[in-house]
């Protein structure tokens, strides 16, 4: 239960939010926060994660929202795991495999900017694509009971496993005919950890506009990865009961999208949305200072190294409203992303962090104005926003970037996970593996 005072200002702040979130509160969000992370990261057995990560019943760490927000990084992850067996050390690196992902995006996004939001490769078919979602999968109501089961689970819980993320974005891409960029974008909405650097990739990835080919699954690789949860019992027109050569004719000998057409088209939901603002005149004086630390969406650790490096700065965070106004993130994110604050503001009380709602490069510079400060820190990230950010910021301030800690050295173009893992392994790992060549799944 949440203490009285916070439970005050968690209403203030969604009231101010509004129009910067999809729908409201309901029971079993996931609690964020630093705290929280670190809590699950001890708790996590990585051993059973390696022999049965690709069943849904099967248990995964569930860390991805709290490493998109910064809570807690890759490589604190990585030195837990190798911290844990230093006898042998090979019975976490499946799961050290996995993790290696995010950082082989992240790396991607480094490379490309927004240009990973453009197909990175030419499509390797030749099928239409239609620009928009059709209604009854933003409806979650397609008839068939794996996809509303999936679609459901990312509307209600924010969170979908591995393989039921790569199902439901080969049934959109591929049996519905959907640009990958609208499901990236349903997912960066619905989803906890939803993150440009791994859904983007990902996304691509399925497409096969980042992969040799299109990954498409059938029937059989459902329900025996889902344990027939959905397919025992379901009596509908199966579109992926056939073998992987029949699918493959399917879905890419002719040249329209296969189901696409047939729908009726709408945007995501969207609901509540009215302007939000939160400027300085909210905030009242703050005494002067010299450096302001910006905190954002992908820093949000009391451990975080710009923060670290400048421990009596001001602090500040903004909700970019442009962004989220054209892009709301589901209330359960919000909400994450709010406990993930008040986490940080309690390990950090002075001084307090400032907290706005509008464009970032305004408001922290009118803030950075007010306080006298002549220089603004932040921690790297990727991200185009927090790049583009940093540089607007430059015009006028001393911006200075605190690099993160380094998972893995990598300086040439990212292009493919196994080439890039096996040059990186024996950094991660602090050993060569024996097959540093597997797949994505
Ligand atoms: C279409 C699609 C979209 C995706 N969108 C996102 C997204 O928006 N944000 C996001 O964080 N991940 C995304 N992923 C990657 C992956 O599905 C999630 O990171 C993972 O399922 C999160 O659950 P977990 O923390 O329990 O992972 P675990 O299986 O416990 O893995 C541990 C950590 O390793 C990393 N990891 C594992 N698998 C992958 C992977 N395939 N790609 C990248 N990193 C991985 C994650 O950081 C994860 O937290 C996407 C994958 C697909 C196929």
């Amino acid at each position: 239960m949440m203490p009285n005072d916070l439970l005050a200002r968690r209403t203030a702040w969604l009231d101010r939010l509004r129009g910067c979130y999809l729908g409201g509160p309901k029971p079993g969000t996931l609690p964020g926060g630093r705290t929280e992370a670190l809590r699950r990261l001890q708790s996590f057995d990585a051993v059973a994660y390696g022999r049965t990560r690709n069943f849904l019943d099967a248990p995964v760490s569930r860390l991805s929202p709290y490493l998109r927000h910064g809570m807690v990084t890759a490589v604190e992850v990585r030195d837990h795991m190798k911290a844990e067996f230093p006898s042998d050390p090979t019975r976490t690196e499946e799961f050290l495999r996995q993790l290696a992902w995010r950082d082989f995006f992240e790396k991607v996004l480094a490379w490309h900017g927004r240009g990973l939001d453009e197909d990175l490769e030419e499509p390797k078919h030749a099928v239409a694509r239609v620009t928009r979602i059709p209604l009854d999968v933003t409806n979650g109501q397609t008839g068939l009971p794996c996809m509303d089961g999936m679609l459901g689970e990312l509307f209600d819980d924010g969170y979908l496993h591995n393989h039921a993320r790569l199902w439901f974005a080969a049934y959109l891409c591929h049996f519905r005919g959907v640009r990958w960029q609208e499901g990236a974008r349903l997912f960066r909405q619905y989803l906890y950890d939803g993150d440009h650097a791994s859904n983007a990739a990902s996304w691509q990835w399925v497409e096969g506009t980042f992969a040799a080919k299109p990954y498409f699954m059938n029937k059989q690789n459902i329900a025996t990865f889902s344990g027939g949860r959905w397919c025992d019992t379901c009596r509908v027109k199966c579109p992926f009961d056939a073998d992987y050569p029949t699918l493959q004719h399917r879905l890419f000998a002719g040249s329209q999208a296969p189901l696409g057409a047939k729908s009726a088209e709408a945007g995501v939901r969207n609901e509540d949305h009215q302007p939000a603002s939160v400027t300085l005149d909210d905030i009242g004086p703050l005494p002067p200072a010299s450096d302001l630390v910006w905190v954002h969406d992908a820093a949000l650790s009391w451990n975080d190294p710009a923060l670290r490096a400048n421990p009596d700065a001001a602090a500040a965070f903004v909700f970019d409203e442009p962004a989220l106004s054209a892009e709301p993130w589901a209330y359960h994110r919000m909400a994450f992303v709010l406990d993930g604050l008040d986490d940080l503001i309690a390990h950090r009380p002075d001084p307090a962090m400032t907290t706005l709602v509008g464009d970032p490069v305004e408001r922290l510079t009118a803030l950075a104005r007010q306080l006298g400060a002549t220089a603004i820190h932040l921690s790297e990230h990727p991200n185009p926003g927090v790049v583009e950010t940093a540089e607007a910021l430059r015009t006028e301030f001393r911006v200075v970037v605190h690099p993160r800690p380094i998972f893995a050295d990598y300086p040439v173009e990212p292009t493919r996970f196994s080439r890039y893992w096996e040059k990186v392994a024996p950094q991660v790992l602090g050993y060569r593996p024996k097959s540093a060549k597997r797949m994505h799944t």
